[in-house]
């Protein structure tokens, strides 16, 4: 195919992936001074991590139930003052002003189903090891645990709706942000990127790119020339979502001595319609399973661990989408953000939603005190960006929303 001749657009920073990790890195560099330009996807893919996340905003207590998980329940405890000052609004010098994100929940419940005597006590033997974790009264437990007769604990753990988080992000800074169809090609030494548009083909002039496109991470690294294998990793999840959900809940069933909870239960919206969506182990084993395999065993597994919720009239619809991750020698999760610089060009994973601030700290930190300076702009020019007539990047959109959802009432 070929294009009309390029046009040069120059920016001290290109970023490319307008998902959790792009935006606030974006906010950041902005707070440094550096013009910055976005570059997002214009089109509606399943792919997008941050707005199907379900948007818990981690303490590490769930990492505090495994002896090998103190690196991710550290980093996360550091990224919680950036989100409880960009939540608060504190000021918007050392966290974006957050203030139009939705907060569903600033307390997280776990539970351990009855029944096995000697599960309970681990789990709860584990539990009151674990600081910031409170035994609940009944009385004081979501009913549908409670009535089941289940111990339930509580922790302060925030769950947000990830969607208005993405919105809140995109106005928390200024400078262009760009749908494109796709990116042709990368030139890491140079800092060149040229990327397409409705058939316009366009050069980006920088002096840092940064790939923040998740999956999405494969296809700049070829566009780079960069053998994605030995960089980055996948971990598939089969989630489930229920409607319509018989209350809000947001909540760990727990395993003892285990940071892979049983199910993860959060609650979101679809209009006014409430809709649980579920990870947790039925999604990593769920992989594994079709569709139709894995709506059977969510019920099962519903049953189990929910036995008094009535379930009979919900439907039930899977969503496959995989995890995109800086690679471990393992495979397992890394225990932070992981970035990866090749010449001008860094890949960012952030590793959980969660860690994003701190992906973006570190990635700033790195640009100042390495090799390659930021900015291309000649004395006396100005840090302002002239970009192209690009329209915005559409609003992503949750699970629930994607015409491709099948639901099931079997
Ligand atoms: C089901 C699920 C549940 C999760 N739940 C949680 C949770 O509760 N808490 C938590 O902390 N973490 C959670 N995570 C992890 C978290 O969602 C991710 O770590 C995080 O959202 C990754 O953000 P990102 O910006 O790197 O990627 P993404 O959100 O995937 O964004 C990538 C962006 O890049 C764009 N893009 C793709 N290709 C290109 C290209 N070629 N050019 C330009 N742009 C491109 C996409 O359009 C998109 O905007 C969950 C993940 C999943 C999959």
């Amino acid at each position: 195919m070929t294009h009309p001749p390029a046009q040069t657009f120059r920016s001290d920073c290109l970023i490319l992936g307008g998902g959790v990790a792009g935006l606030w890195l974006r906010w950041r560099l902005r707070r440094e001074g550096l013009s910055v330009t976005l570059l997002d996807l214009g089109t509606h893919d399943n792919a997008r991590q941050s707005v199907a996340s379900q948007g818990i905003l981690h303490r590490g207590v769930k990492y505090a139930l495994s002896p090998g998980a103190a690196g991710t329940q550290r980093v996360l405890a550091e990224a919680m003052d950036d989100w409880t000052r960009a939540l608060e609004c504190a000021d918007s010098v050392s966290a974006p002003a957050l203030a139009g994100v939705r907060i569903y929940t600033r307390t997280m419940h776990m539970w351990a189903p009855g029944g096995m005597l000697a599960g309970v006590t681990g789990a709860a033997a584990s539990l009151s090891l674990v600081s910031g974790v409170r035994k609940l009264d009944p009385k004081a437990a979501p009913r549908v645990l409670a009535s089941a007769g289940f111990s339930v604990w509580e922790t302060d753990e925030t769950c947000i709706d990830a969607a208005s988080l993405l919105s809140s992000l995109r106005r928390a800074a200024d400078g262009p942000l760009l749908s494109i169809d796709a990116v042709e090609s990368i030139d890491a030494t140079e800092g060149i990127v040229r990327a397409v548009c409705g058939g316009q083909s366009v050069t980006f002039s920088t002096g840092a790119v940064y790939g923040c496109a998740g999956l999405g991470n494969e296809h700049l690294m070829a566009a780079a020339g960069i053998d994605a294998s030995s960089v980055c990793q996948r971990r598939p999840l089969h989630m489930v979502m229920l409607t319509p959900a018989p209350s809000p809940l947001y909540a760990h069933c727990i395993r003892p001595l285990s940071d892979k909870p049983r199910l993860t239960i959060t609650t979101a919206y679809n209009n006014s319609e409430p809709i649980w969506y579920i990870g947790g182990d039925l999604a990593e084993t769920g992989v594994a399973r079709d569709s139709q395999a894995q709506v059977r065993a969510a019920r099962e597994e519903l049953a189990r661990c929910l036995p008094a919720a009535d379930l009979s009239a919900a439907h039930i619809a899977p969503w496959r989408i995989d995890r995109a991750e800086g690679r471990t020698q393992d495979g397992a999760r890394p225990d932070g953000p992981v970035a990866r610089s090749f010449g001008r060009l860094t890949f960012i994973w952030p590793t959980k939603l969660a860690l994003a601030p701190i992906a973006a700290r570190r990635a700033v930190a790195a640009l100042f005190g390495g090799e390659h300076a930021p900015a291309t702009r000649q004395p006396g020019e100005s840090a302002e960006t002239v970009a192209p007539p690009f329209p915005l990047p559409p609003e992503h959109l949750p699970p629930w929303q994607h015409n491709n959802v099948t639901w099931r009432n079997q």
